[in-house]
Order: C-alpha cells, then sequence, then structure tokens
C-alpha cells in the first residue's frame, strides 16, 4: 500500500516516528528546513553575523548547509564559502571540484586553500610518512581544519565559521567525550561557541537534524554531493562502536538522540566550568595559539622534515 503524507495526501517519502507522520517530498522539504530555522532562532546561531565562513567539503552535509543558508539568508548576511583540499588522493580532488561546482552555482564567494601548495605537506604525506609521525592522519587533517579555518575566518573578518556537523556527529563526539572523561572537550559541543582567546565563534545549524534526515534532504532537493566516505575514516574500534549503539537507542527509542544532544547542550554542558586560557600568539605564525607554537605548525615542521629526510625511502 502507497503511504501518504499526513498533511497533504500525496504519496510519502518519509516516515517521521517522531511525530509519527508521513511526508510527502515537498513537506519533508519543509520540515527540515523549518527545524533548522529553529535550530538558528532558538539557540541564537547568527546573532551579530554580517559576515559568514561556511565550511564546505562536498559532502552532503556541508553541501546542505550551504544550499540552506544561502537559501535563507543570502539577503542579509555575507557568507563565504570555504574549502580545504587536503590532498587525500580522488577523496579530494572530486569533493573539492563539487564544492566549487556549488558555490558557482549558487553565486556565492568562496575561497579554497589547496594544503600541499600552500603549506608544502599534505594528508597523503602523513600515511605514506606515518611511520616517523608516529599520528593517525584524522588527527592531523583535525588540526589542519581547525586551523585553517580560524586563519581564514580572521582574514576576512567572518563574525563566525559555520560548519555542517549533524545530530550524529554530536551525539558521537558527545558519548566519545564523556566515555574518556573528556570534559574541556565537552564544553566545546555546543550548537554556538563564542568567540574566546581569539578564535573565531563557531555555529552549527545542522546540530539537531539528523544524518538520515541530512542525506534525504540532499537528495530530494537534487543537491551534488560527494557521496564517498574519506578512505581514512575508520572502519573498526570504539568510534564505531558508540555509532552503532547509538543506533540501537533510536530505533528502540525515536528521538533518542535529540534528546541526549539536546539535554547535555541545555543542562549538563552549561553547568561545566567554562574553558580558561589567555590569549597567546604562536611564535611562528603568529595565530591565536594555546602554545608558543601552535599545533598546526609543529606538525607542518615535523612532517616537512619527515619528507625531506626519507623522501627517497
Ligand atoms: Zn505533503
Ligand atoms: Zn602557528
Amino acid at each position: 500500500m502507497v503511504k501518504r503524507c499526513s498533511l497533504c495526501g500525496a504519496s510519502a517519502v518519509t516516515w517521521i516516528p517522531e511525530s509519527k507522520q508521513y511526508l510527502c517530498a515537498e513537506h519533508y522539504l519543509e520540515y527540515f528546513e523549518r527545524r533548522v530555522l529553529k535550530t538558528i532562532e532558538k539557540f541564537r546561531l547568527l546573532k551579530n553575523v554580517k559576515k559568514l565562513l561556511i565550511a564546505v567539503s562536498g559532502g552532503k552535509d556541508s553541501t546542505v548547509l550551504l544550499y540552506v543558508m544561502h537559501k535563507f539568508f543570502s539577503r542579509e548576511i555575507n557568507l563565504v564559502g570555504f574549502t580545504i583540499d587536503l590532498g587525500i588522493g580522488k577523496y579530494s580532488r572530486e569533493s573539492t571540484e563539487i564544492a566549487i561546482r556549488n558555490y558557482k552555482k549558487l553565486g556565492i564567494e568562496y575561497i579554497v586553500v589547496n594544503l600541499k601548495r600552500s603549506y608544502g605537506f599534505d594528508i597523503d604525506d602523513s600515511v605514506r610518512f606515518r611511520k616517523w609521525i608516529k599520528r593517525p592522519p584524522c588527527s592531523i587533517c583535525g588540526i589542519v581544519k581547525r586551523y585553517l579555518m580560524n586563519k581564514v575566518a580572521l582574514e576576512i573578518n567572518a563574525d563566525a565559521i559555520a560548519t555542517g556537523h549533524n545530530l550524529d556527529d554530536l551525539a558521537l563526539f558527545m558519548m566519545s567525550a564523556l566515555q574518556g572523561g573528556k570534559v574541556e572537550e565537552l564544553t566545546k559541543l555546543t550548537l554556538y561557541n563564542p568567540s574566546i582567546n581569539g578564535f573565531v565563534a563557531k555555529i552549527k545549524p545542522l546540530g539537531l537534524v539528523s544524518d538520515k534526515e541530512t542525506l534525504l534532504y540532499a537528495l530530494i532537493s537534487g543537491l551534488e554531493f560527494y557521496e564517498e566516505e574519506c578512505p581514512y575514516a575508520p572502519q573498526r574500534g570504539l568510534r564505531t562502536t558508540i555509532i552503532k549503539a547509538l543506533d540501537v537507542a533510536e530505533n528502540n527509542h525515536p528521538g533518542f538522540k535529540r534528546y541526549f544532544v539536546l539535554n547535555m547542550i541545555r543542562r549538563v554542558i552549561p553547568k561545566l566550568p567554562k574553558p580558561q586560557g589567555r590569549i597567546m600568539r604562536c611564535a611562528i605564525c603568529n595565530m591565536p595559539a594555546s602554545n608558543n607554537v601552535c599545533s598546526f605548525c609543529k606538525i607542518r615542521a615535523r612532517i616537512n622534515e619527515v619528507i625531506q629526510k626519507y623522501r627517497n625511502k
């Protein structure tokens, strides 16, 4: 039997367990957009934001973020897209191309930084020379992204940086931080991180919509996005176990993830001690840092040194 949209009777594309509704394509898009706009409004994510840097990888989440921000805010806010070509083989080449095509299609100003060209190394190097660098590529990638996002945002005077983290990402990060007792990390897992110690404010407008919901939105809207996962994303280990556990909880108790994340954001995280620290500058690049030399400059120097030394091995 064809399921009918609970609102208009057209043929349904999805079932929303939390509100016990079938929705057609059109009403689903409306539902999703309302959810994002409500998040932005309730948590005042765009308060005093006149210029916004949007971090876009070319994957579904950041593509949806770019599209929705453009659809609803391009008239009042100066939106600038930002993409890093991380040098992860075909993955980076193709996802960067898709990001650029989307910027052009929407007529959004954008900045692309090629890691190898600008800094002499890329993520593939960190894998190739892993034996000597002794650091997993994902941790290097995280440092690179955080650093470059902040640097570019400061350079263009952006009031905030928007990232495409969704509900599933937040639930996973929160569970991992809780499990590891990482209180300081936990304090940053909110939808709105104010500017502190010279770092630009960060917002997560998709923080309360799930992975599946974002994918469905991208598909129905016919958005072009890069579908494959990063080849270095870990397929096993604790991270994968937590993802599975959260999915089981969600299936048995629809809305579990949203409830968990909202409770953390509203009731738990505000009670934690605020991140302290003072404004420090990196001795090498002069960007805000939590040490004398920032983690990006440290890792950059190390990888470049290893490349020089072992390039022929
Ligand atoms: Zn409908
Ligand atoms: Zn530095």
